[in-house]
């Protein structure tokens, strides 16, 4: 079990102001998203005092047979409870390096939970203790639309030549889709190396689902312009782009984003320069260009925390990523003084809809022998995305 602990945050830590849209995130559910719509059972109370002790009763009960998950994203109090905390692939990893676990309890998103499963064998449960987490950014790219793109590049001629890069925050229809048309799938971390084999490949690539990684690896790792890369919006007819540029393109970016790193600005950046003399921005790859252009470095989640780490003591850092992480890292390291690139709530509204009493639901449900929650994905879906995860983990250093 990791070390975290309910951490409290540094002396010199100021909490963003609440945005009240972001307070209302989460609060309903979306039928036509990639996540569940409800959670099955009675949820306990979230003022019950007793919920630590009841999770850490379920998980001593259940011993070897669960192995808990927690992404880097998820509140302390969950996180807490985690054999192990990653990103998204590492956690995905990490499972299928447990086979003798019978449940997998992911803290995570939808799509992490079904990695999980296709990752992990037959004989392994995946439970994502609320079904309603999901990813905002996933649900960008729905398996109709992205087949109803393909066929646009085939009356434009370019399918042939058009190889499908598509990032792990997708659902396990989209990596099928993409094992199928001999494309791969890609890391924030791992996205230029993709990208290199892609080109390899094929003439152009279709980047899916996230427009800002796509483009701010195409233009800052590879060196292409931000000419070279054309917007494909799924909601407008032939992704309201020419066929002349589709065919011109060396990128086409899916229209998706990540509604927590899409929020950091140009103006955030100077703002905190002025704020804080000195300061070293470091931001995540799904933020805007604009904004990776003006930070001093770039990483993706696990790049954030080996970089802070790493970062000398008194060094003073503006993270632009999710809340959670960002203030868990400055509990972590106090000795250097970070600070929320942004002034305002920026948490994974989705991420943050696994909590405690949801963690122990599913816990003491899983101890009393009811399986709840659990993430399948069909064998088809399952073989074809295992297909393009497969083509990554080939690529060197994958
Ligand atoms: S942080 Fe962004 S990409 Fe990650 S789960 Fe939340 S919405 Fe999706």
């Amino acid at each position: 079990m990791t070390s975290t602990t309910h951490n409290e945050p540094p002396s010199g830590w100021v909490d963003p102001e609440p945005s009240p849209l972001l307070l209302l995130l989460g609060q309903a559910s979306d039928t036509g998203s990639e996540r569940g719509v409800d959670c099955p059972g009675a949820l306990p109370a979230p003022s019950d005092p007793d919920l630590v002790a009841r999770a850490t009763r379920a998980k001593e009960a259940l011993g070897g047979r669960v192995f808990v998950l927690g992404h880097h994203y998820q509140r302390d109090e969950v996180v807490a409870f985690a054999d192990v905390t990653g990103d998204s692939f590492k956690l995905a990893r990490e499972a299928a390096a447990r086979p003798e676990a019978e449940f997998i309890v992911f803290c995570g998103v939808h799509f992490m939970a079904e990695s999980a499963d296709i990752l992990t064998g037959d004989h392994q449960k995946v439970v994502l203790p609320d079904l309603a987490a999901g990813c905002s950014m996933a649900d960008m790219a729905g398996i109709d639309q992205v087949e109803d793109a393909w066929r646009t590049l085939e009356e434009v001629g370019i399918a042939d030549s058009t190889i499908p890069v598509t990032y792990m925050n997708s659902t396990a229809a989209i990596k099928a889709f993409t094992g199928r048309n001999r494309g791969t799938i890609c890391t924030s971390s791992n996205a230029e190396t993709s990208l290199k084999w892609a080109f390899e490949q094929g003439e152009r690539v279709l980047f899916l689902p996230d427009q800002h990684l796509g483009r701010n690896t195409a233009v800052m790792k590879l060196g292409l312009s931000l000419d070279d890369c054309v917007v494909f919006d799924p909601r407008k007819p032939g992704g309201g782009v020419t066929p002349e540029r589709l065919r011109d393109a060396r990128m086409i970016l899916w229209r998706g984003h990540c509604s927590v790193h899409g929020r950091f600005t140009p103006q955030n950046v100077d703002d905190v320069r002025e704020r804080i003399p000195g300061v070293n921005v470091i931001v995540h790859p799904e933020c805007r260009n604009e904004v990776a252009v003006k930070a001093d470095a770039i990483g993706s989640t696990e790049g954030i925390i080996k970089t802070i780490a790493a970062a000398e003591p008194g060094s003073a850092w503006a993270v632009g990523t999710e809340l959670n992480l960002v203030k868990r890292l400055a509990s972590q390291f106090p000795d250097k003084r970070i600070s929320f690139l942004d002034k305002t709530v920026c948490y994974c509204s989705t991420m943050n809809r696994i909590d405690l009493p949801h963690f122990t639901w599913a816990m003491e449900s899983l101890a009393e022998g009811r399986l709840v929650n659990q993430i399948t994905v069909d064998p088809d879906t399952a073989h074809w995305a295992r297909v393009a995860l497969d083509r990554m983990l080939a690529l060197p250093g994958a």
